[in-house]
């Protein structure tokens, strides 16, 4: 067994977040340290952040090795974390150190807390009171002697911190230093809970017996969007609280925070911690520090919150589960929703997956009886599903570079005369995603990646939406020449948002696309504004699919809803359907009920039959018999592996070579596919193979991988990435 405690000099193995691949030897400082102790350790001319991970190896000379520097000001990583993270690693198949920097996001987290400016009321008599003033001081009085930031004093006042300044100036309020890393107000489990239904209070017992007997435990929480999911799942958070357990919310997307952040102060009295990639250096830092105390209750955040040290984690929750945007592509590949399950299993903590449209891979898991399912069908809110229907384009009389069909136009002008909204869904950003030539027939392409330059038109540039580069619109073909020959070609939102006001001159239309905004509280701010009836017509990518609720909207019309069936992806089908009736739910209440037309040029196709009839499980045996067949995720096991380099020889090489010596998958009765051009076949100048590789469920694909990998050596320019689970396949 594993000491937990090492004495000064005492041999120890550090792991730090460098690539050395390996753990390396210090000897204990003064005062020695503790197993999972953070500390600083000397690494050629450097100082780098560790953790002491196990006893020291002992292979070199004694007299050699170097000691830690410090033990840094945090509690130790506990045995749990250091387990999930080397699971992880096995998991995914990588290197250690990569796992642990993801566990180490916060600055200078061993530091000791800077101080900063907070501010309580005075002992000076108020003069010159303005509105702003007087709210400021009732705010501090209502809180009694509580002290406050000054932007949090703002935000409560709904006034400018310079209004805090100036009462300051008077010692109205009195200016204070106080350390930087104050622990969060506490939440109160029982501030402003709801009365249950009877299918939510059995689904809130089940998951707070579990969350009181610590054991581990996954449900599916289906429900269509406003059926009460996420008043069940508070109510989980709740028990939490009451039992003194640590709990986390990932959302999907990090324009829903601020909502959901509403809602949790409403429910349980004040705000969460948040941790998201909009979160300041310093935040995060207190965020890191503070759960590792016990001090945050419950956390808020993207994928990455599941490597923060919680130190008494009760309860995981995964809103809209099965969002694709779970799975990072890039570094460490992993997805959240798995890693979810591994890291409250190792800590006997309760998960939630919540969705309308549940992944495959989750229902295959009810299926085997791994998870738990539990169905809301009452629906608060009064959100109903809209009826549903398909526009064959066949039919319709439609003039070339135009999309909106004579059937969609009639419903939409219907809308307006009743003074209702509509919204016109395509997922895809820019005005035009191809600038064609009509002199030479060339089309414009990112000069890095294999990729077309979309047109943005607001912006004025031709943007690559695979590495983000942007160039103005050229007026000369940089092919063959020719003046004032480029044309657009194809539609994406701000060419339908031009259409759209053709047709309805009249009316207010929008464009909503994330990168006509600043920030996303800009964006925030105007969705609220488009909500509450500053619009008629919405035009909006996949961006309007989540979430946000137009209590005024009766009718979305898909323009293209074949665009996600193009291709050979295997998830597909699953993509689509999830899109479709998730983008349909945001039509129709039950005193308006709604309606979504999808625009087709294959109205038999079975996808668009089963999202029209809105059979779910018909639909999933369907897709289950599918990929049963095709022996693919969930009921086989894959892993991608992309090649990338400068030299596209060079990889089609190392591909071919790979693909022959395949002897250690060949042992496990896997298959190997390949290589072929990755689906993105350059990124920034890197040309890009992927090999894919299918194995049956209970397969050791992970060591036959490792094994069939380490053959290989990575000369020069050449990188490898293995992508267990890939999202296409
Ligand atoms: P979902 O997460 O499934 O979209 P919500 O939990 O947001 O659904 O519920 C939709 C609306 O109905 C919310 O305004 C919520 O407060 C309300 N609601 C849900 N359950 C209840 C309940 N048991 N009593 C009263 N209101 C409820
Ligand atoms: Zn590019």
């Amino acid at each position: 067994m594993t000491p937990s405690h090492f004495h000064e000099g005492q041999l120890i193995g550090v792991l730090t977040a460098q690539p050395l691949g390996r753990v390396l030897d210090y000897k204990a400082p003064e005062g020695g340290c503790f197993l999972g102790a953070f500390v600083e350790v000397p690494l050629g001319p450097r100082k780098v952040l560790g953790v002491v991970w196990q006893v020291g190896a002992g292979d070199y000379d004694y007299a050699k090795v170097r000691s830690v520097i410090r033990v840094l000001d945090v509690a130790p990583m506990r045995d749990e974390m250091r387990s999930f993270l080397t699971r992880a690693a096995d998991y995914t198949l990588t290197p250690l150190d990569q796992m642990l920097r993801l566990a180490t996001r916060a600055p200078g987290l061993g530091d000791a807390p800077g101080m900063r400016k907070v501010y309580r009321l005075g002992d000076a008599e108020p003069t010159r009171l303005t509105d702003a003033r007087t709210r400021v001081i009732e705010v501090l009085r209502d809180y009694g002697g509580l002290s406050f930031t000054g932007k949090e004093l703002a935000d409560m006042a709904g006034v400018g911190t310079s209004v805090v300044k100036g009462l300051a100036k008077q010692g109205v309020v009195r200016e204070e230093d106080a350390p930087r890393d104050v622990p969060y107000p506490l939440l109160d489990a029982d501030y402003g809970g709801k009365t249950l239904t009877e299918d939510q209070e059995a689904g809130a017992a089940v998951l707070r017996d579990g969350i009181k007997a610590q054991t581990y435990g996954t449900t599916l929480l289906k429900g269509v969007t406003g059926s009460g999911k996420t008043e069940v799942y508070l109510e989980a958070v709740a028990e939490c609280l009451r039992q003194g357990r640590q709990a986390l919310v990932l959302l999907p997307e990090i324009a829903l925070t601020g909502e959901f952040l509403d809602r949790v102060e409403a429910r349980f009295g004040a705000r969460p911690a948040e941790w998201h990639s909009g979160v300041t250096q310093t935040e995060r830092r207190r965020v890191w520090r503070m759960i590792g105390q016990g001090d945050a209750q419950m956390v808020v955040g993207a994928r990455s919150a599941l490597f923060l040290p919680y130190q008494n984690l009760g309860l995981i929750v995964v809103d809209e589960e099965h969002d694709t945007s779970y799975k990072q592509e890039d570094g460490v590949l992993y997805n959240a929703r798995d890693m979810a399950v591994l890291r409250a299993a190792g800590v006997g903590a309760q998960v939630v997956l919540a969705s309308a449209t549940p992944s495959l891979e989750s229902w295959a898991n009810v299926e085997a009886g791994k998870y738990r399912r539990l169905n809301l069908t009452s629906r608060f809110g009064d959100a109903v599903m809209p009826t549903m229907r398909a526009i064959d384009m066949r039919a319709e009389d439609l003039p070339g570079g135009k999309w909106v069909s004579p059937s969609l136009r009639v419903a939409i002008q219907d809308r307006i005369d009743k003074g209702e909204q509509s919204l016109i869904f395509l997922n895809r950003r820019g005005y035009a995603p191809v600038t064609l030539c009509r002199a030479c027939g060339h089309q414009i392409g990112c000069d890095h990646c294999d990729a077309r330059m979309v047109e943005h038109r607001f912006l004025k540039r031709l943007m690559c939406h695979q590495c983000g580069e942007t160039k103005p619109m050229p007026t000369v073909c940089p092919h063959c020449e020719a003046e004032d020959r480029l044309s657009a070609v194809g539609p994406g939102v701000e060419r339908m948002g031009e259409e759209v006001t053709e047709l309805f001159p009249d009316a207010r239309v929008v464009v909503l696309s994330s990168d006509l905004y600043g920030s996303a509280r800009a964006m925030k701010a105007h969705i609220a504004e488009i909500a509450a009836g500053g619009a008629d017509i919405i035009i909006g990518t996949q961006l309007v699919a989540k979430g946000h609720n137009f209590p005024n909207l009766t009718l979305v019309g898909v323009i293209d809803a074949d665009l996600g069936l193009q291709g050979s992806d295997l998830r597909a089908a699953e993509r689509t359907f999830q899109l479709m009736r998730q983008v349909a739910g945001r039509a129709g209440r039950a005193e308006k009920p709604g309606e979504a037309l999808l625009q087709t040029y294959q109205p038999e196709h079975a996808v668009i039959q089963a999202t029209i009839a809105g059979d779910e499980e018909a639909f999933w045996s369907a897709e289950a018999a599918e990929r049963k067949a095709a022996g693919v995720p969930p009921y086989g096991r894959m892993a991608g592996i992309v090649l990338s380099s400068t030299n596209v020889q060079e990889v089609f090489d190392l591909g071919t070579a790979m693909a022959r010596q395949d002897a250690p998958l060949r042992r496990i009765g896997a298959q190997v596919f390949g290589p072929a051009p990755a689906p993105i076949a350059r990124i920034r100048g890197r040309h890009r193979v992927r090999l894919l590789v299918k194995a049956e469920k209970g397969a050791p694909l992970q060591q036959a991988l490792a094994d069939w990998a380490a053959q290989f050596k990575l000369r020069g320019e050449l990188r490898m990435a293995i992508d267990i689970d890939p999202q296409s396949f």
